[in-house]
């Protein structure tokens, strides 16, 4: 049995999974989207009717000095995000849930994505992908093709990894500067490399707009600033890509092409 995954803590992010459930029937998605909901988050009763497994889950065990050294006042002074900003409902410490999913040990295979991430095509291919499998962090140079982002992966669950993970994850003084993902790098080293069209970071459209292919995106993910934001600094930048992201959240047809302007 195969899914497809998501995280969702606080309502800002089920209004994310809203949209990514309804892109993955979009494009006729062979498997369900399971959400691990942090307990009572507003927004999961309309997920379950937009046809989600919404799977209450737990975080793992981490200690109260990781929690700190991980929290976002700790993780913003100690490591600035310099690039984009992080909106202020994003909790760092949320992001290490992800490592649940090693639990969903009904499932042979889950493709995790982001609650922040739209699939434009069809992807159910991912499942024959082995673990550990993911894209390049790539959104500002080619420089960073060696660096993995895990806002889209695929995984085996096994209560064993997982068991293995926790062993590694807190120990006395680490810090995991990007959290979850640079955990799982440090924990994959020497991870699959998928297509970066697998997980096509938002700002490649005006970072590197040689690579923004239209017919080759499968997946677009909307790394730091979210699209559902009021304002943020990057809207007009980005405003081809936020009308898409509306467009599949309503329900409306999305473009046949979408250029990134002309450097
Ligand atoms: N997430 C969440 N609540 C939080 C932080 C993260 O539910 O407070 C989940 C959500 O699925 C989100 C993912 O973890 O998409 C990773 O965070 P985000 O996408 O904001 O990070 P970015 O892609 O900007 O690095
Ligand atoms: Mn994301």
């Amino acid at each position: 049995m195969f899914a497809y995954a998501t995280l969702v803590t606080n309502a800002d992010y089920a209004l994310g999974a809203t949209a990514l459930a309804r892109s993955l029937k979009r494009v006729s998605a062979a498997c369900p989207l399971l959400v691990m909901a942090k307990p009572g988050t507003p927004g999961l009763d309309e997920l379950e009717a937009e046809g989600c497994i919404v799977r209450e889950t737990g975080k793992p065990a981490m200690s109260t000095a990781f929690q700190a050294r991980h929290s976002r006042a700790s993780q913003h002074a100690r490591s600035p995000f310099t690039k984009g900003e992080k909106p202020a409902f994003h909790d760092p410490i949320d992001n290490f849930m992800k490592l649940e999913l090693w639990r969903l040990t009904e499932y042979e295979r889950i493709v995790f994505i982001d609650a922040d991430a739209i699939a434009v095509r069809n992807i159910d291919k991912l499942f024959g992908y082995p673990e550990f499998s993911a894209a390049p962090n790539l959104y500002e140079s080619l420089a960073d093709m060696h660096r993995m982002n895990s806002g889209v992966f695929v995984a085996q669950p096994s209560e064993n990894t997982y068991e293995r993970m926790l062993e590694r994850l807190d120990t006395p003084d680490v810090f995991w500067r990007r959290t979850d993902q640079t955990f799982l790098e440090s924990y994959y080293p020497d991870w699959h490399g998928l297509p970066y069209t697998y997980n096509v970071l938002q700002y490649i459209f005006f970072n590197q707009p040689d690579l923004w292919h239209w017919p080759s995106v499968k997946v677009v993910h909307y790394q730091y600033e979210k699209p559902w934001q009021r304002d943020h600094p990057k809207r007009d930048l980005l405003a081809p890509l936020i009308d898409l992201w509306y467009r599949v959240l309503e329900g409306r047809p999305i473009p046949e092409d979408i250029r990134a302007p002309e450097q």
